[in-house]
């Protein structure tokens, strides 16, 4: 019987844990031409009638419809662009000239476009003082309403909704510039190890390149929040006591490596210095240590997640408990990646009792479904796994072989 891993949480647990420590964030204002990905937190409603008069869908002439035969002859008596109204109250056998979005003449109950009279477009004021009707057009057509789009009062976007470009388009119609939304978050984010040093450096012996911190910034950029990027900390008791230098400001302390059993892990020492540790150790591959707790930064609360070093391990930790909690902070429903079934390309061993999480690419076939093509280096450092993969097929605890054809859940790394 396998007890090794009796001290390790689950991923449901662990998850359940971290995502109710985290809410929506407070609500600020922002200018409406930056707010595209934010949540509205307030409802919008039409302050008047969109469009505010009935208008011209063409350029043409506005006429009375009962006027109208082919081949007769209209006096032209005026015209309009979008800009400007006329007082004039359109009389039997009259025409407008008329352009897209100008005000329908008193009179008038249709719009004729160019093209169906004898007239063309004319840029001069000396256009022609008559025009002669080619093709019947509908009663009432070419004649946009006012209130076709929304009538004033009505809900024009509800508060927690995804700001997108249309919504901010339609907002913009009613004259508002400034729209009330839920902050987006900022994670303080640090990378530690004695090794690590900043790409376009000169490497030395020993050293390696700080990848993860990378990665996993560009990974809270995408996931919509902010990141603050903290200088590198040395492994040693002095730098470590530097950690949370600067970070009180943020929503989330995010640190990378330091989190192992190792001589020189000490992230735990650290959260237990100024807080409290809530969980170390998930029962899971990659990824298993993971520290989780909160800090108290000058009377203010802040959770620390401490991510293992292994770049596989952090990236996939950030999948699976940063980025729903970033969502969450941000106001979103849906907090989760997308999932499917697909069938695997190979068979997989899971000796160890831990959920695994291997690094698939899926792809869809339209008599087979889905096959999620399964990476042939699953270890936590390779990177390339990741860059291969667009999923992470999840092999569950208690299942040793997973044969050729079986099917496993994947969770989508992409939107
Ligand atoms: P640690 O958890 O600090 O023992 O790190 C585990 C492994 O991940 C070690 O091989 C580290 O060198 C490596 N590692 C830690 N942090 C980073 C980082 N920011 N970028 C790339 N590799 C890292
Ligand atoms: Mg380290």
């Amino acid at each position: 019987m396998m007890t090794p891993n009796k001290d390790l949480i689950s991923v449901e647990e662990a998850q359940k844990i971290i995502f109710s420590k985290f809410n929506s964030l407070e609500i600020v204002k922002k200018k409406l031409i930056d707010s595209s990905g934010y949540i509205l937190s307030k409802d919008i409603k039409a302050l008047f009638d969109l469009p505010s008069k009935n208008n011209s869908a063409m350029d043409g002439f506005a006429i009375r419809h009962q006027d109208l035969e082919i081949n007769k002859t209209l006096k032209v008596v005026g015209r309009v662009g979008a800009e400007s109204v006329t007082d004039h109250i359109l009389q039997k056998d009259e025409a407008i000239r008329i352009m897209t979005g100008s005000g329908i003449p008193k009179g008038a109950d249709t719009v004729i476009q160019f093209e169906k009279t004898n007239n063309n477009p004319h840029k001069g004021d000396d256009y022609p003082d008559s025009v002669t009707i080619i093709e019947r057009v509908n009663k009432g057509d070419n004649i946009r309403m006012s209130g076709l789009d929304y009538k004033a009062g009505q809900t024009v976007v509800k508060s927690g909704m995804l700001i997108t470009p249309p919504i901010i388009g339609a907002i913009a119609s009613f004259g508002i510039d400034e729209v009330p939304v839920i902050k987006k978050p900022t994670v303080s984010l640090i990378s530690t190890g004695n090794e690590i040093i900043m790409p376009g450096q000169k490497l030395k012996e020993g050293q390696i390149y700080d990848s993860n911190s990378f990665a996993i910034s560009s990974a809270i950029r995408n996931s919509g929040a902010n990141f603050k990027m903290h200088k590198i900390l040395s492994d040693n008791k002095a730098d470590v006591e530097k950690l949370y230098q600067d970070c009180n400001q943020s929503d989330l302390i995010v640190t990378i490596g330091g989190v192992s059993k190792g001589d020189f892990d000490l992230i735990r020492d650290a959260i237990t210095e100024k807080g409290n540790i809530n969980f170390w150790g998930i029962n899971m591959k990659p990824g298993k240590p993971l520290a989780f707790g909160q800090v108290n930064l000058n009377g203010k609360e802040i959770f620390h997640i401490g991510l293992p070093g292994n770049s596989v391990s952090s990236y996939v930790c950030f999948e699976l408990f940063i980025r729903p909690v970033l969502m969450k902070m941000q106001g979103l429903e849906n907090i989760f990646r997308k999932t499917l079934v697909a069938k695997v390309d190979k068979e997989i061993k899971n000796n160890d009792g831990r959920r695994a999480y291997l690094r698939v690419m899926v792809s869809k076939d339209h008599e087979k479904g889905y096959t999620a093509s399964i990476y042939d280096k699953q270890d936590s450092n390779i990177f390339s796994s990741l860059v291969y993969s667009n999923g992470l097929a999840i092999c569950p605890e208690e299942c040793k072989v997973i044969k050729t054809g079986d099917q496993l859940e994947v969770i989508m790394l992409e939107d």
